[in-house]
């Protein structure tokens, strides 16, 4: 059995991503020439432990989905390494193994999508949906493979009688129930849920954020969380990390970062959660212009063009990623100095 570092003393880690890099060639014209590079995703860090959902969070383009996607090897990382802790006791870096060996490792890691529609085959029935993966990987036959399907549909709160219908015969929230019951249905171990909800509506998002926590507590999964929503993430994470222009600008326990916030990027997103109490008035900021595009980021702090606090020195000199507190960092040159407004506050001053 390979040594499992463990996360202070609480949790065994499954996964340690370093100095993660996804860099597409960016070309134009009719030759095709490459004219630069896309760098999607541009030296991520993190760490997570057996058990723990992360929340990845930032606006459209900021980076995130690639950096899923990346985790599970939907695309070929550029560099980094991506270390999972696999059920064996091995570890395996998924991002230098062979297509065969990711073929098995899919098993542990899998993902669900953002359109519970377009991610199921209209032709295929609800049966032949969840047990794809288990023909794929020889995993169930005949009646058994029946029998599969109907616990994982009841596990997700779906009635096993309507196996034999087609997706458009149910809902939004159905569909993406039919979604997270073919990503079970390996027994995976972490799972990456890229926007599982953003495409439903307000009332049945609670209700599939809901059935992810239940199945999170009852079969012992790890969760990669990823929305450009923080209140859509701040009740299910442990734990949240922001990114912006394919880069980490801050990571932190969830109430950590909700109340002490230390990047201004993150101050803006917490800004927009409403508050529980709403007869708390607190400021929105509203950030100017849109995310710089990651073929051309801007000098410096990559966000000082939308920052209200930014300096000469922000245009100029690159912020580290500096440890503000046990598991807490942040890129800002003054994120020791600023005062920005977390929840907390907001509910001080009330
Ligand atoms: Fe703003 Fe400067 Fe901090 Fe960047 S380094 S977030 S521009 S204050």
């Amino acid at each position: 059995m390979a040594d499992r570092p463990a996360d202070n003393g609480k949790r065994d880690i499954i996964l340690k991503v370093k100095d993660l890099k996804m860099h597409f060639p960016l070309r134009q014209g009719m030759l095709q020439r490459r004219v630069g590079t896309i760098k999607a995703v541009d030296g991520v860090s993190f760490e997570l432990g057996e058990q723990e959902v992360m929340g990845l969070v930032g606006e459209s383009g900021c980076g995130k989905t690639t950096v899923g996607r990346t985790l599970l090897r939907l695309y070929d990382p550029t560099g980094g390494e991506v270390l999972f802790h696999r059920s064996d006791g091995s570890w395996v870096d998924v991002a230098k193994i062979s297509r065969k060996e990711m073929k098995d490792l899919r098993k542990e890691m899998r993902m669900i999508f953002q359109d519970p529609f377009s991610s199921l085959n209209p032709r295929l029935t609800v049966r032949d949906i969840i047990a794809e993966p288990l023909v794929i990987h020889g995993e169930a036959t005949g009646s058994a493979t029946t029998e599969r399907v109907a616990e994982l549909m009841q596990a997700v709160g779906l009635k096993p009688a309507y196996m034999g219908r087609y997706p458009h015969e149910f809902s939004g929230g159905q569909r993406q129930r039919i979604g997270v019951a073919r990503t079970l249905a390996l027994n995976p171990r972490l799972i990456v849920a890229d926007e599982p909800v953003s495409a439903l509506d307000v009332s049945v998002q609670a209700q599939v954020l809901n059935l992810l926590q239940t199945l999170k507590d009852e079969l012992r999964l790890t969760f990669i969380f990823i929305s450009h929503d923080l209140s859509v993430v701040e009740h299910i994470c442990d734990k949240i990390a922001v990114m912006y222009v394919g880069k980490l600008v801050e990571l932190a326990p969830t109430d950590e970062l909700l109340r002490n916030p230390k990047h201004p990027y993150t101050e803006a997103l917490v800004s927009a959660v409403p508050p529980a109490d709403p007869l708390i008035k607190m400021e929105r900021i509203i950030l100017e212009g849109d995310v710089p595009s990651p073929a051309n980021p801007p000098s410096g702090c990559i966000f000082h063009p939308r920052c209200r606090y930014a300096k000469e020195i922000c245009q100029e000199e690159v912020p580290p990623l500096v440890n503000i507190a046990p598991n807490h960092v942040a890129r800002c040159h003054f994120a020791d100095e600023l005062e920005l407004q977390g929840v907390a506050d907001v509910a001080n001053e009330a």
